[in-house]
């Protein structure tokens, strides 16, 4: 019973993180009370907001004029209220991966992000691994990012406070791991798209959740 109110908790966040996304994309207020659909400009009822069920019930288009929204919103409601209720019990990674999934939506939508959002998270974070070996590997990996950034533009600043935080967040282990399978990630995208450039905090996030579960899998093995 416990496992699945945390698991309905965390599709209610995960469906507000997208909503707030949403009004950050249409460049619609953040404090307009009720949600509303972005095409037709309907009020939604409350059955329209109801995670993953929704979706399922309205075939992933909105009641009022048909418009198709899609499938996605309950796909990543259901994969986040997984994921939540997985690292629930951690908060600091819980905590970590809400944050990203915000940040990853908005990249994925705009190819920018409010990064400086994490800097609260940030400062506490050095403050809680003040003298540990985390703060040593940030620190090191920052100065690696800015000369990316501004020497070589080889990455958006915006993903330097993403960097940060995962370095803080995860063992000096597994944070090679999250960075190898990122970038393994993002290039496949670029092949796949015959793109030039992706947006990387996705895959970031994806890369940081595979190495998380590798090494929980490996740790419950030994
Ligand atoms: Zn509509």
């Amino acid at each position: 019973m416990m496992i699945l109110l945390i698991f309905i908790l965390n599709t209610c966040l995960i469906s507000t993180l997208m909503c707030l996304n949403d009004r950050l994309t249409h460049h619609v207020s953040l404090w307009r009370q009720r949600s509303f659909c972005f095409h037709c400009g309907h009020v939604l009822s409350g059955y329209d907001l109801i995670p993953i069920l929704a979706t399922c019930l309205t075939l992933g288009r909105c009641r009022y004029c048909q418009y198709k929204f899609g499938w996605h919103y309950g796909c990543l409601e259901f994969l986040g209220g997984l994921i939540g209720t997985w690292l629930f019990f951690e908060p600091r990674l819980w905590v970590t991966a809400l944050l990203l999934f915000f940040m990853a939506i908005e990249d994925w939508a705009l190819q920018r992000i409010h990064a400086n959002l994490l800097l609260p998270w940030l400062v506490y974070l050095s403050w809680v691994h003040w003298a540990q070996t985390q703060l040593l590997i940030a620190g090191i990996l920052g100065l690696a990012c800015l000369f990316l950034i501004y020497c070589r533009q080889a990455m958006g600043s915006g993903d330097l406070p993403v960097l940060l935080t995962l370095a803080l967040v995860t063992s000096a282990t597994t944070l090679p791991l999250t960075l190898l399978l990122s970038a393994m990630l993002a290039y496949s995208y670029l092949r796949l798209k015959n793109a030039k450039s992706a947006p990387f905090v996705p895959f970031l996030l994806l890369g940081w959740l595979l190495s998380l579960g590798i090494e929980k899998a490996i740790t419950v093995t030994l």
